[in-house]
């Protein structure tokens, strides 16, 4: 029986990954569940899975979430605040966790599982987006074994050969990393000013929690993904390659020196690349139907329009540049969608907001995890201030 924590259980990931564990009671139990703020969805988890702890970062959540797991004769312990994330994380007990909160609030508790040498499940890339290097150094001296969850870094995990060790090795060409294009693959240029953030959230394919969903229609998700794709697989911006696929069959390929390509396929579901990174290297199921190639539509495949979307350019910018651009971007972004949503910024002052933050950027290469937090939060605090005169000019 295996031990897992899922951090951010509330989200789509972790719902989706609570849907893999509940076909499979005899293999996974939950040790852990954790939440910003979600009391509801926390308590219902916690009265299905009766996990050890529950963490919730805001702490009037918590309170209300230790009351009602009281009153309902649960045995869950309740815990609050950032610093718990770490401790679920790390704990003796834990076996598997599961990194699935969203944004630069996972690098923590995501490094802290690393460090501890646990299996992680990555979900959130935006933590190995920021500290690259200094997350995969940390893989390497833990032992930590990590599997890619994101579903077109699973499809390229499943499509090199077992025991990879590097691109060149491995006699792979390319990486070949798959793209919806999101909702505006073809909307007018000019109509990209108005489009809402419920525009925006309905992804043709994939159903997934807000900030990722805007990231797709922008591509910067596409873009964070090239980041972590380098990391994971330690390759160069020329063995990456996007290539636009609106109907998220294949959800990536290799290409080989010989002329092979191997793809991984299936429905546009996380709870395959949920399973398959849980049962590794066994398979499991995940509860997600075969495709039907029978009925299946027409497959096509483009090259990314960079004049629509500036961020997926941005972001392998960002890349080459290094230092610790790549955790300014990721900043820039995660204010930017937030503004987004809430109104404040139309959708196609993202990719403008994040230009300029990138081009003042002057901070170096992080030596040490404060570094990359300190440039994240220099990096918010320029963009909420340029955000504001962004709108003012509007
Ligand atoms: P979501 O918004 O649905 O869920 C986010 C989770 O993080 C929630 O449990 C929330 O409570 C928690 N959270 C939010 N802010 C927090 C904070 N400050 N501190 C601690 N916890 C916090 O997001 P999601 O769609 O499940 O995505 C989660 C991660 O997985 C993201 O990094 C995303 O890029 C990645 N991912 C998602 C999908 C998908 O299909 N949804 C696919 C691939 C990768
Ligand atoms: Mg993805």
């Amino acid at each position: 029986m295996k031990k897992i924590t899922i951090l951010g259980a509330s989200g789509s990931i972790g719902g989706s990954t609570l849907d893999v564990l509940r076909l499979h009671p005899d293999r996974y139990s939950v040790f852990a569940v954790t939440a910003f703020q979600n009391v509801e969805k926390l308590e219902r988890i916690c009265l299905e899975f009766a996990p050890e702890y529950a963490v919730m970062v805001d702490h009037t959540a918590a309170a209300n979430l230790k009351a009602r797991l009281q009153q309902a004769g649960s045995s869950t312990s309740v815990l609050a605040g950032v610093d718990d994330l770490m401790s679920v994380s790390q704990h003796d007990d834990v076996d598997i966790v599961m990194a699935s909160i969203v944004g630069a609030a996972g690098l923590k508790p995501t490094l802290a599982a690393v460090k501890a040498g646990k299996k992680v499940l990555l979900a959130n890339k935006e933590s190995l987006v920021m500290s690259g290097k200094l997350f995969m150094d940390a893989v390497k001296a833990s032992g930590s074994e990590l599997l890619p969850t994101d579903s077109e870094h699973n499809a390229i995990f499943q499509s090199l050969p077992d025991n990879f060790s590097s691109i060149a090795a491995a006699g792979v060409r390319k990486l070949l990393l798959t793209g919806s294009g999101g909702p505006f693959l073809s909307t007018p240029l000019e109509g990209l000013a108005k489009v809402t953030p419920e525009q925006a959230c309905l992804h043709p394919n994939w159903s997934m929690g807000k900030k990722i969903s805007v990231d797709s229609a922008t591509m910067m998700n596409k873009g964070l993904e090239y980041i972590e794709a380098c990391w994971l697989f330690n390759a160069k911006p020329s063995e990456i390659e996007v290539v636009v696929h609106p109907q998220s069959i294949v959800h990536s390929m290799v290409q080989y020196l010989d002329g092979s390509v191997i793809a991984q396929m299936g429905q546009p579901d996380m709870r395959t690349p949920i399973a398959h990174c849980l049962g590794w290297p066994e398979r499991i199921g995940s509860g997600v139907a075969s495709l039907d190639f029978l009925n299946m539509k027409n497959l096509t495949f483009a090259a990314p329009d960079f004049e629509r979307f500036p961020c997926l350019g941005l972001a392998m910018e960002a890349f080459a540049a290094g230092g610790s651009y790549s955790t300014a971007l990721n900043a820039a972004n995660e204010v930017a969608v937030d503004k987004f949503l809430n109104g404040e910024l139309p959708f196609n002052k993202i990719g403008v907001l994040v230009a300029d933050i990138m081009n003042d950027w002057s901070l170096g290469e992080p030596d040490c995890i404060d570094d990359v937090i300190t440039a994240d939060q220099v990096a918010r605090q320029k963009a909420e201030s340029l955000a504001v005169s962004l709108c003012k000019a509007l």
